[in-house]
Protein backbone atom coordinates (compact mmCIF):
# COMPACT_ATOMS: atom_id res chain seq x y z
CA UNK A 1 0.00 0.00 0.00
CA UNK A 2 1.42 3.42 -0.93
CA UNK A 3 1.30 6.31 1.20
CA UNK A 4 -1.04 7.99 -0.75
CA UNK A 5 -3.72 5.19 -0.20
CA UNK A 6 -2.96 4.88 3.57
CA UNK A 7 -3.73 8.35 4.02
CA UNK A 8 -6.78 8.31 1.56
CA UNK A 9 -8.47 5.12 3.31
CA UNK A 10 -10.08 5.58 6.30
CA UNK A 11 -12.48 3.19 8.25
CA UNK A 12 -15.44 4.91 8.49
CA UNK A 13 -14.38 7.82 6.69
CA UNK A 14 -14.78 9.61 3.72
CA UNK A 15 -12.73 8.59 0.70
CA UNK A 16 -10.71 10.88 -2.35
CA UNK A 17 -11.69 7.49 -4.56
CA UNK A 18 -14.70 9.45 -6.85
CA UNK A 19 -16.70 5.98 -7.35
CA UNK A 20 -16.75 5.44 -3.50
CA UNK A 21 -19.46 7.49 -3.38
CA UNK A 22 -23.04 5.95 -4.94
CA UNK A 23 -24.76 9.10 -4.64
CA UNK A 24 -22.30 11.79 -6.57
CA UNK A 25 -25.51 13.78 -7.64
CA UNK A 26 -26.33 14.55 -3.77
CA UNK A 27 -22.81 15.76 -3.32
CA UNK A 28 -23.43 19.28 -5.01
CA UNK A 29 -25.12 21.35 -2.32
CA UNK A 30 -23.46 24.18 -1.38
CA UNK A 31 -24.45 24.32 2.14
CA UNK A 32 -22.05 21.94 3.44
CA UNK A 33 -17.87 21.60 3.57
CA UNK A 34 -17.58 17.60 1.71
CA UNK A 35 -14.73 15.69 3.62
CA UNK A 36 -12.67 14.14 1.04
CA UNK A 37 -9.94 13.12 3.45
CA UNK A 38 -8.69 13.97 6.87
CA UNK A 39 -7.73 17.66 6.90
CA UNK A 40 -9.27 18.35 3.42
CA UNK A 41 -12.20 19.86 2.53
CA UNK A 42 -14.36 20.52 -0.80
CA UNK A 43 -17.19 23.68 -0.88
CA UNK A 44 -18.49 24.01 -3.96
CA UNK A 45 -19.71 27.74 -4.28
CA UNK A 46 -23.75 28.58 -4.96
CA UNK A 47 -22.84 29.33 -8.80
CA UNK A 48 -23.61 26.62 -10.96
CA UNK A 49 -23.83 27.63 -14.54
CA UNK A 50 -23.08 26.04 -18.12
CA UNK A 51 -19.51 27.64 -17.50
CA UNK A 52 -19.07 26.87 -13.58
CA UNK A 53 -20.24 22.78 -14.15
CA UNK A 54 -21.93 22.72 -10.40
CA UNK A 55 -20.42 25.49 -9.35
CA UNK A 56 -16.89 26.65 -8.09
CA UNK A 57 -14.88 23.94 -5.77
CA UNK A 58 -13.17 25.85 -2.70
CA UNK A 59 -10.73 23.56 -1.20
CA UNK A 60 -9.89 23.72 2.67
CA UNK A 61 -6.35 22.21 3.52
CA UNK A 62 -4.96 21.96 7.36
CA UNK A 63 -6.64 21.99 11.15
CA UNK A 64 -7.96 24.46 13.34
CA UNK A 65 -4.70 24.02 15.27
CA UNK A 66 -2.08 24.76 12.69
CA UNK A 67 -4.53 26.83 10.69
CA UNK A 68 -5.91 26.44 7.33
CA UNK A 69 -5.31 27.70 3.50
CA UNK A 70 -8.29 28.31 1.36
CA UNK A 71 -7.65 27.45 -2.12
CA UNK A 72 -10.15 29.23 -4.77
CA UNK A 73 -12.11 31.31 -2.29
CA UNK A 74 -14.42 31.60 -5.36
CA UNK A 75 -16.90 34.54 -6.36
CA UNK A 76 -17.61 37.21 -4.62
CA UNK A 77 -20.68 35.38 -2.48
CA UNK A 78 -21.28 36.49 1.11
CA UNK A 79 -22.88 33.44 2.06
CA UNK A 80 -19.99 31.09 0.50
CA UNK A 81 -17.26 33.22 1.89
CA UNK A 82 -18.76 32.61 5.35
CA UNK A 83 -18.92 29.20 4.81
CA UNK A 84 -15.46 28.88 4.42
CA UNK A 85 -14.87 31.08 7.57
CA UNK A 86 -17.06 29.00 9.55
CA UNK A 87 -15.17 25.36 8.47
CA UNK A 88 -12.08 27.11 9.28
CA UNK A 89 -12.94 29.32 12.44
CA UNK A 90 -11.73 31.95 10.83
CA UNK A 91 -7.93 29.85 11.54
CA UNK A 92 -6.74 30.68 8.01
CA UNK A 93 -3.47 31.32 6.88
CA UNK A 94 -3.03 31.82 3.03
CA UNK A 95 -5.64 32.37 0.75
CA UNK A 96 -4.69 31.00 -2.84
CA UNK A 97 -6.42 32.01 -6.01
CA UNK A 98 -5.00 29.77 -8.71
CA UNK A 99 -6.29 32.12 -11.20
CA UNK A 100 -7.90 35.75 -12.07
CA UNK A 101 -10.66 34.48 -13.02
CA UNK A 102 -13.85 35.82 -11.60
CA UNK A 103 -16.09 32.74 -10.49
CA UNK A 104 -12.31 32.20 -8.66
CA UNK A 105 -11.02 34.83 -6.48
CA UNK A 106 -12.96 38.13 -6.27
CA UNK A 107 -13.87 35.83 -3.03
CA UNK A 108 -10.14 36.22 -1.59
CA UNK A 109 -11.04 40.19 -0.03
CA UNK A 110 -14.18 39.66 1.54
CA UNK A 111 -12.83 36.01 2.72
CA UNK A 112 -10.10 37.70 4.53
CA UNK A 113 -12.45 40.63 5.93
CA UNK A 114 -14.42 38.43 7.76
CA UNK A 115 -10.95 37.00 9.33
CA UNK A 116 -10.06 40.39 10.07
CA UNK A 117 -13.22 41.64 11.82
CA UNK A 118 -13.53 38.64 13.69
CA UNK A 119 -10.46 39.64 15.55
CA UNK A 120 -8.25 36.31 14.05
CA UNK A 121 -4.91 36.95 11.99
CA UNK A 122 -5.09 38.40 8.45
CA UNK A 123 -4.59 35.35 5.93
CA UNK A 124 -2.50 36.38 3.06
CA UNK A 125 -3.72 36.80 -0.47
CA UNK A 126 -1.54 34.45 -2.93
CA UNK A 127 -1.33 33.61 -6.67
CA UNK A 128 0.11 35.30 -9.41
CA UNK A 129 -0.86 38.74 -10.58
CA UNK A 130 -3.18 38.91 -14.08
CA UNK A 131 -1.07 39.76 -16.85
CA UNK A 132 -2.05 42.06 -19.73
CA UNK A 133 -4.18 40.19 -21.57
CA UNK A 134 -6.72 39.22 -19.14
CA UNK A 135 -10.26 41.16 -19.50
CA UNK A 136 -11.73 43.49 -17.03
CA UNK A 137 -13.46 41.15 -15.05
CA UNK A 138 -10.45 39.00 -14.60
CA UNK A 139 -7.85 41.50 -13.18
CA UNK A 140 -6.45 40.33 -9.70
CA UNK A 141 -3.57 41.39 -7.69
CA UNK A 142 -2.01 39.16 -4.79
CA UNK A 143 -0.95 40.61 -1.96
CA UNK A 144 1.96 37.99 -2.08
CA UNK A 145 3.55 36.64 -5.62
CA UNK A 146 3.72 32.54 -5.35
CA UNK A 147 7.24 31.97 -6.97
CA UNK A 148 7.82 28.87 -9.52
CA UNK A 149 8.26 25.82 -6.63
CA UNK A 150 7.84 27.59 -4.24
CA UNK A 151 6.30 25.58 -0.65
CA UNK A 152 4.05 27.22 1.33
CA UNK A 153 3.90 25.34 4.81
CA UNK A 154 1.67 24.51 7.81
CA UNK A 155 4.27 23.02 10.00
CA UNK A 156 5.53 20.25 8.52
CA UNK A 157 2.24 18.47 7.85
CA UNK A 158 1.05 20.27 5.43
CA UNK A 159 2.64 21.67 2.16
CA UNK A 160 1.49 23.22 -1.16
CA UNK A 161 3.91 23.47 -3.71
CA UNK A 162 3.26 26.16 -6.44
CA UNK A 163 3.25 24.84 -9.88
CA UNK A 164 2.41 27.78 -13.12
CA UNK A 165 0.83 26.91 -15.33
CA UNK A 166 -0.27 28.82 -17.89
CA UNK A 167 -2.91 28.02 -21.00
CA UNK A 168 -6.04 28.47 -19.39
CA UNK A 169 -5.39 32.10 -18.14
CA UNK A 170 -2.15 33.44 -18.60
CA UNK A 171 -1.83 33.69 -14.57
CA UNK A 172 -2.77 30.10 -13.56
CA UNK A 173 -1.21 28.62 -10.66
CA UNK A 174 -1.47 24.33 -9.48
CA UNK A 175 -0.85 23.55 -6.05
CA UNK A 176 0.50 19.82 -5.06
CA UNK A 177 -0.04 18.82 -1.56
CA UNK A 178 3.05 17.43 -0.89
CA UNK A 179 2.25 15.07 1.55
CA UNK A 180 -0.46 13.50 0.40
CA UNK A 181 0.23 13.60 -3.70
CA UNK A 182 -3.16 15.60 -4.07
CA UNK A 183 -3.07 17.81 -6.92
CA UNK A 184 -5.05 21.12 -7.01
CA UNK A 185 -5.72 21.72 -10.52
CA UNK A 186 -7.63 24.83 -10.79
CA UNK A 187 -9.29 24.97 -13.92
CA UNK A 188 -6.52 24.12 -16.29
CA UNK A 189 -7.83 20.16 -15.65
CA UNK A 190 -11.15 20.10 -14.85
CA UNK A 191 -13.53 16.70 -14.52
CA UNK A 192 -16.89 16.73 -16.60
CA UNK A 193 -16.26 19.75 -18.54
CA UNK A 194 -14.19 20.67 -21.21
CA UNK A 195 -11.30 23.35 -19.85
CA UNK A 196 -11.97 26.81 -22.34
CA UNK A 197 -8.84 28.30 -23.90
CA UNK A 198 -9.50 32.03 -24.44
CA UNK A 199 -6.87 34.02 -26.22
CA UNK A 200 -4.79 35.88 -25.75
CA UNK A 201 -5.35 35.06 -22.04
CA UNK A 202 -5.33 31.85 -22.83
CA UNK A 203 -2.88 30.16 -24.91
CA UNK A 204 -3.04 26.26 -26.65
CA UNK A 205 0.69 26.01 -26.54
CA UNK A 206 1.25 26.92 -23.28
CA UNK A 207 -1.89 24.87 -22.29
CA UNK A 208 0.13 21.99 -23.74
CA UNK A 209 3.09 22.46 -22.16
CA UNK A 210 1.99 23.11 -18.64
CA UNK A 211 0.23 19.94 -19.09
CA UNK A 212 3.56 17.77 -19.65
CA UNK A 213 4.71 20.20 -16.65
CA UNK A 214 1.78 18.37 -14.44
CA UNK A 215 2.21 14.83 -15.58
CA UNK A 216 5.81 15.35 -14.63
CA UNK A 217 4.93 16.80 -11.40
CA UNK A 218 2.40 13.57 -10.97
CA UNK A 219 5.69 11.29 -11.10
CA UNK A 220 7.98 13.41 -9.37
CA UNK A 221 5.79 13.87 -6.17
CA UNK A 222 3.84 10.64 -6.51
CA UNK A 223 0.64 12.08 -7.40
CA UNK A 224 -2.19 9.82 -7.97
CA UNK A 225 -5.73 12.60 -7.19
CA UNK A 226 -6.38 15.52 -8.48
CA UNK A 227 -8.86 18.09 -7.52
CA UNK A 228 -10.48 20.00 -9.85
CA UNK A 229 -11.82 23.81 -9.80
CA UNK A 230 -15.12 22.44 -11.07
CA UNK A 231 -16.52 18.47 -10.88
CA UNK A 232 -15.58 15.85 -8.89
CA UNK A 233 -12.45 14.41 -8.20
CA UNK A 234 -10.19 12.57 -10.94
CA UNK A 235 -8.27 9.59 -9.89
CA UNK A 236 -5.32 8.13 -12.07
CA UNK A 237 -4.22 11.40 -12.42
CA UNK A 238 -1.28 10.68 -15.14
CA UNK A 239 -4.07 8.57 -17.24
CA UNK A 240 -6.23 11.73 -17.14
CA UNK A 241 -3.89 14.08 -18.08
CA UNK A 242 -2.96 12.02 -20.84
CA UNK A 243 -6.36 11.16 -21.90
CA UNK A 244 -6.56 15.17 -22.05
CA UNK A 245 -3.77 15.87 -24.22
CA UNK A 246 -4.49 13.05 -26.82
CA UNK A 247 -8.39 14.74 -26.93
CA UNK A 248 -6.62 17.48 -27.75
CA UNK A 249 -4.28 16.59 -30.43
CA UNK A 250 -6.95 14.79 -32.02
CA UNK A 251 -8.89 17.76 -32.10
CA UNK A 252 -5.50 20.25 -33.24
CA UNK A 253 -5.72 17.45 -36.26
CA UNK A 254 -9.21 18.21 -37.47
CA UNK A 255 -8.40 21.32 -37.38
CA UNK A 256 -5.45 21.19 -39.34
CA UNK A 257 -7.03 18.99 -41.55
CA UNK A 258 -9.93 21.59 -42.08
CA UNK A 259 -7.33 24.65 -42.63
CA UNK A 260 -6.01 22.56 -45.57
CA UNK A 261 -9.23 21.56 -46.60
CA UNK A 262 -10.44 25.66 -47.17
CA UNK A 263 -6.76 27.10 -47.15
CA UNK A 264 -8.57 30.32 -48.31
CA UNK A 265 -11.73 29.47 -45.85
CA UNK A 266 -12.46 31.62 -42.61
CA UNK A 267 -12.76 29.91 -38.86
CA UNK A 268 -16.73 29.66 -38.81
CA UNK A 269 -15.75 27.42 -42.00
CA UNK A 270 -13.10 25.65 -40.54
CA UNK A 271 -15.63 24.59 -37.07
CA UNK A 272 -18.01 23.01 -39.29
CA UNK A 273 -15.55 20.33 -40.41
CA UNK A 274 -13.40 20.23 -37.11
CA UNK A 275 -16.38 19.69 -35.25
CA UNK A 276 -18.83 18.02 -37.28
CA UNK A 277 -18.88 15.16 -34.65
CA UNK A 278 -20.25 18.52 -32.05
CA UNK A 279 -24.01 19.72 -32.62
CA UNK A 280 -23.95 22.78 -34.32
CA UNK A 281 -25.30 24.71 -31.41
CA UNK A 282 -22.14 24.30 -29.82
CA UNK A 283 -20.10 25.77 -32.46
CA UNK A 284 -19.91 29.22 -31.66
CA UNK A 285 -18.16 28.21 -27.99
CA UNK A 286 -16.03 25.50 -29.93
CA UNK A 287 -14.82 28.56 -32.27
CA UNK A 288 -13.03 29.88 -29.19
CA UNK A 289 -11.27 26.18 -28.87
CA UNK A 290 -10.75 26.62 -32.46
CA UNK A 291 -9.33 29.74 -32.61
CA UNK A 292 -6.36 28.32 -30.21
CA UNK A 293 -5.88 25.52 -31.99
CA UNK A 294 -5.23 27.71 -35.33
CA UNK A 295 -2.85 29.87 -33.71
CA UNK A 296 -0.81 27.27 -32.32
CA UNK A 297 -1.09 25.26 -35.66
CA UNK A 298 0.30 28.77 -37.35
CA UNK A 299 3.24 28.62 -34.22
CA UNK A 300 4.37 25.32 -35.23
CA UNK A 301 4.25 26.33 -38.83
CA UNK A 302 2.58 23.68 -40.24
CA UNK A 303 0.32 25.42 -42.37
ZN1 LIG B 1 -11.08 30.00 -15.25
Amino acid sequence: MTRTSQLLTHANGPSLDPHASSQRAAEWQSENPVPLQKNLWRLTAPNPSVMTGPGTNSYVVGSVDLGFFVIDPGPADASHQQRLFDVTQGQIRGILCTHSHPDHSPGARPLQALCEQAGKAKPVILGLPSAATARPDSRFTPERVLAEGEILSLSSHFSLKALHTPGHAANHVCLVLLEDGVLFSGDHILNGSTTVIDGPDGHMGDYLDSLDRLDAACVAHDINYILPAHGHVLNNARDAIAHLKNHRLQREAKVLAAMQALPEGEPQDWVALAYDDTPPGLWPIALRSLLAHAQRIRELGLV
